[in-house]
């Protein structure tokens, strides 16, 4: 597939809505232009080292897992999700029951894996629910659409109704990889559903929020206009899914493997994409206080200090998870369950802090600094010249500029998406915990707490 054939591909009978109208060609127009175009370049752009046929591998090691993370976290985002969506399914499958009730199931998941990297098809993992009243169960709720459920079974196939929300890129994508949103208990079959939808298929609609800056303002944005996925308000009205794409029917016992597999993935997905952007600000926390001449003023180097030590700290729980990676018995490098989830969580409770430290060093300028029209106008260009400029090197246009940037990576309206989507990204704060606590090792810590008291585990002798 090359970029124009994915432009094409597009062109799918997709019923897509942005702000209430809707889109006829979601590969021109302005408000998904900027994502489909980041897309297509993901299409065979060898040039830029990007292999597209990354996405479809699984890692056979820790190290080849590295490089996969590596590669895909500096890309656009649907292939990495896509690579997170195909292993989740592949850890979803390794973890279902060996006996003969499953067996159909992992088959198809497998066929479905091997059809996506034919067709170089993007995915998107599609797990979050409406949800309803959060305290109820979906038989409780007022109405039973709020979970995603099957409302026929025929014999070629199921029926699905629902609506899955905040799905980052479903817009842009080929397929919707529909999983329950959590653990289903006995008696709740019909919402035990897991499955692949084509985005065209008849039923499906999307409604989008779009996290893009006004065309006319890029040069203020000089990030955020190069990137943001449409997030899709995904709605199922009664749409046929055929058997060999249906992974789940009913069977609740292993309804939750799929949100824990797909957590796993999309938290290691959050570490690798936050310990870069912890670099990322490091770098922008030195480069302004250079750019204001503070850079060895104690109270500077301290905060910068401790960036570091963030940063450093997100890394390293990332590559815990990557180095203690386990091998499934089909040779696939899933990561560390522990680290992984304790490396997201860290990282996304502590990024504001981080955020809150740039905004000290760098000064009120990083709200207030001239436009990009009053660089390009003689008349303000010249004050800009005389005023912004701090020390040899350092000029009005280059600090001005360095501003437009921390303001579009730590205040704008992009950049608090960014945070939120760092927070709720693989699960609130709360599923990270839950897991993280799951998967330490509590009895060697209470036995290293016994040993130092010089107690017995109590009920012993
Ligand atoms: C930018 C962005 C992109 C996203 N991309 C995707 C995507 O591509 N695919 C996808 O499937 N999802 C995606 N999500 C969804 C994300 O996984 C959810 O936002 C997250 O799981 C929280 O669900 P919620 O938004 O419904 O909030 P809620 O479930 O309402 O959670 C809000 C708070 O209430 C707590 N809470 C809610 N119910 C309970 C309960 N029963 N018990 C205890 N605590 C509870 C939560 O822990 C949290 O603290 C995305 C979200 C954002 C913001």
């Amino acid at each position: 597939v090359n970029p124009d054939e994915y432009r094409a591909s597009l062109a799918d009978g997709r019923r897509v809505f942005y702000d209430g109208e809707l889109v006829t060609d979601v590969a021109t127009h302005p408000k998904f232009r900027v994502a489909v175009d980041n897309v297509a370049a993901g299409y065979g752009d060898g040039e830029r080292g990007l292999n597209s046929a990354d996405a479809y591998k699984f890692p056979a090691s820790s190290d080849e897992l590295r490089a996969r993370m590596e590669s895909l976290t500096g890309w656009e985002p649907t292939l990495l999700m896509t690579l997170e969506s195909l292993l989740a399914l592949g850890t979803t499958a390794s973890r279902m029951p060996a006996d003969e009730a499953f067996a159909k199931y992992r088959s198809r998941i497998d066929g479905f894996v091997e059809f996506c990297k034919q067709h170089d098809r993007r995915c998107v993992p599609t797990i979050s629910d409406a949800k309803g009243h959060r305290a109820l169960s979906p038989a409780q709720q007022a109405d039973p659409d709020l979970y995603t459920r099957i409302v026929e079974h025929h014999a070629d196939g199921i029926v699905i109704r629902g609506a899955k929300l905040h799905i980052s890129g479903a817009a842009v994508a080929h397929e919707l990889l529909v999983m329950p949103t959590k653990r289903m208990k006995p008696g709740e079959e019909q919402w035990a559903v897991a499955c692949a939808v084509p985005v065209g298929s008849p039923g499906v609609t999307i409604m989008n929020a779009v996290p893009l800056p006004p065309a006319d303002e890029w040069e203020y944005h000089p990030n955020s206009s190069h990137g943001g996925l449409p997030e899709g308000f995904v709605v199922f009205d009664d749409v046929f899914v055929p058997n060999e794409r249906v992974f789940l029917a009913g069977e609740v016992e292993h309804s939750a493997t799929f949100a824990h597999s797909m957590g796993l993935w999309q938290r290691l997905g959050g570490a690798a994409h936050m310990a870069e952007g912890a670099d990322r600000l490091v770098g922008l926390a030195r480069l302004l206080a250079e750019a204001n001449g503070v850079e060895k003023i104690p109270h500077i180097r301290e905060k910068i200090a401790d960036m570091i030590i963030y940063a450093t700290l997100v890394r390293s729980g990332l590559e815990a998870a990557i180095e203690n990676a386990v091998i499934t018995p089909e040779g696939f490098a899933t990561p560390d369950e522990l680290y992984t989830n304790v490396a997201k969580y860290y990282g996304a409770l502590n990024r504001d802090r981080m955020l809150t430290f740039i905004h000290d060093i760098a000064g009120g300028a990083i709200l207030t600094a001239p436009l990009p029209g009053d660089l390009a106008n003689p008349e303000t260009r010249a004050y800009v010249d005389k005023y912004m400029p701090t020390r040899p090197g350092i000029d009005g246009e280059y600090r001005t500029r360095l501003f437009h940037a921390a303001r579009d990576l730590t205040v704008s309206s992009a950049a608090g998406h960014h945070q939120v989507a760092m927070i709720m990204s693989g699960g609130g704060l709360f599923a990270q915990k839950l897991v993280a606590t799951m998967h330490y090792d509590l009895a060697h810590a209470k036995q290293l707490a016994l040993k130092a008291a010089r107690l017995d585990p109590p009920g012993k002798g």
